[in-house]
């Protein structure tokens, strides 16, 4: 008997978008060498488009026939990822578009994503083609986990969708500033932040936001460290660590601090509260918006496309009752949803996927040259909290505002810069899903 073909099984077809020109323009030539084998191998059919201009990827998934994909991936850094996410909310059935599952195959030089990925699957820490590697391998596996996406409204009243963070200060700076370095690859933010370093600056703004009232403070969680036989940590994927060592910026002891004691594995969710003190726990009022407190449909409500961000009200107006306002002198304000801010940086160690949370971390003016560099090359392996940094302090939140009041400056979305100003944005839980592995 003959079996009908539609009974069997077929291969996943994937819709893979390449763009040339990111981190050192290596994306082509790597996915032809690693990928495509690798991918062929795992019986999945593909079509390979490269990227012409910025937003080709965007309209590109905009207008496409998603019922003949199973996945949509960019080889790319995140900015391309970032493309993509946006073209499925722009269309007119975002609802069921944004389920598409999206990949990402790191080949810029801004790979935080995959630095997440390769995190959650447990693998070591690693950059260049070894995260690649690893990624494409995760990307055969084919699981699917579920992606917070942030809604992010600017002052113009632009509204974007993030996946990864929003910066200001020092962050955005060293991310902007370094795309100069973009031949180097990943080395360009190492450079970035030395020459940052060298002259501190501090942004005054005021920051609000809502804290999420039922998310119990985290104790961050190293990732797991090969340690040398020595006990010390092999050296070679510390790029920081060792040009900070070599300008006489980094002694030992500070790179090699926190190396022990036994690091738990990454995804490890249900972790106890923290110890540190620099870890705000949520305050223990109710944070729900009071009825009437807010417009019917939020801020949102004048967007079309997208769920509607109920948790914000307009930017010309003020905050709703039950968030919180600090106004502050910062070396850098960050809210960060995924784990990693970089491939080997583990900015954000308790971030889960769909955690439903924005981690708002900022740095309080005040801190010494020092001290911060010692925060930076402990983000390498996820253990800056344990500094008990009283400068640092983390907040896990559903929704933010930022205000700067330092009148130059710039702000960044998943590592783009984009016009300077207030700015606030909101999580959607489980909004978008990603390909994990
Ligand atoms: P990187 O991590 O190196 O910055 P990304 O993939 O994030 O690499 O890409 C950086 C930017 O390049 C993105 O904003 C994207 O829109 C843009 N881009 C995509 N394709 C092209 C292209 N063909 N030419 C120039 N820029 C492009
Ligand atoms: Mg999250």
């Amino acid at each position: 008997t003959d079996i009908a073909p539609s009974l069997l099984p077929r291969p996943r077809r994937l819709l893979l978008l390449l763009n040339p020109f990111g981190g050192r323009g290596l994306a082509l030539q790597w996915c032809q060498t690693h990928v495509l084998p690798m991918i062929t191998e795992a019986d999945i059919s593909f079509n390979l488009i490269q990227t012409e201009r910025p937003n080709h990827a965007r309209e590109l998934v905009k207008s496409i026939n998603l019922a003949e994909w199973d996945g949509i991936v960019a080889i790319s850094g995140d900015g391309l990822l970032y493309e993509v996410l946006n073209g499925l909310m722009e269309r007119p059935d975002w609802e069921q578009a944004i389920k598409m599952p999206v990949g990402i195959l790191p080949s810029g030089s801004g790979n935080a994503l995959a630095g997440a990925i390769n995190c959650n699957a447990g693998l070591e820490q690693v950059l260049g083609l070894e995260l690649l590697l690893n990624c494409a391998l995760l990307l055969c596996h084919a699981a699917v986990a579920p992606l917070d996406l942030v809604a992010v409204t600017t002052a113009s009243g632009a509204r974007c969708f993030s996946c990864l963070s929003v910066a200001w200060g020092f962050v955005s700076d060293v991310d902007i500033e370094s795309e100069k370095y973009r031949h180097m690859g990943a080395a360009r933010f190492t450079l970035g932040t030395l020459v940052r370093l060298a002259s501190m600056h501090t942004y005054r703004g005021r920051l609000s936001y809502l804290p999420a009232a039922d998310a119990t403070a985290h104790r961050p969680i190293s990732r797991s460290i090969t340690v040398a036989p020595n006990g010390r940590l092999p050296l070679q994927r510390l790029p920081l660590h060792r040009a900070l060592s070599d300008m006489g910026l980094c002694e030992e002891r500070h790179a090699f601090r926190g190396a022990e004691p036994a690091p738990a594995p990454c995804p490890s969710p249900g972790s106890p509260p923290p110890s540190s003190a620099s870890v705000l726990p949520p305050p223990s009022f109710s944070f729900e918006p009071g009825p009437g407190e807010l417009p019917a449909g939020g801020a949102g409500e004048a967007q079309v496309g997208g769920p509607p961000d109920e948790l914000l009200v307009p930017l010309g107006q003020p905050v709703p009752g039950s968030w919180v306002t600090v106004e502050d002198d910062f070396v850098l304000v960050l809210a960060i949803y995924q784990s990693h801010l970089g491939a080997d940086l583990f900015a954000a160690p308790f971030a889960r996927f769909d955690d439903g949370l924005i981690h708002l971390c900022f740095i309080k003016a005040g801190i010494s040259r020092a001290a911060l560099v010692r925060l930076f090359l402990a983000m390498e392996k996820g253990s800056h909290f344990e500094q008990e940094c009283p400068h640092l302090v983390h907040v896990p939140v559903r929704a933010f505002r930022l205000e700067p009041l330092t009148r130059k400056g710039i702000l960044t979305v998943d590592g783009e810069r984009v016009e300077y100003g207030p700015i606030q944005g909101q999580v959607h839980r489980a909004l978008a899903r990603l390909i994990t592995g």
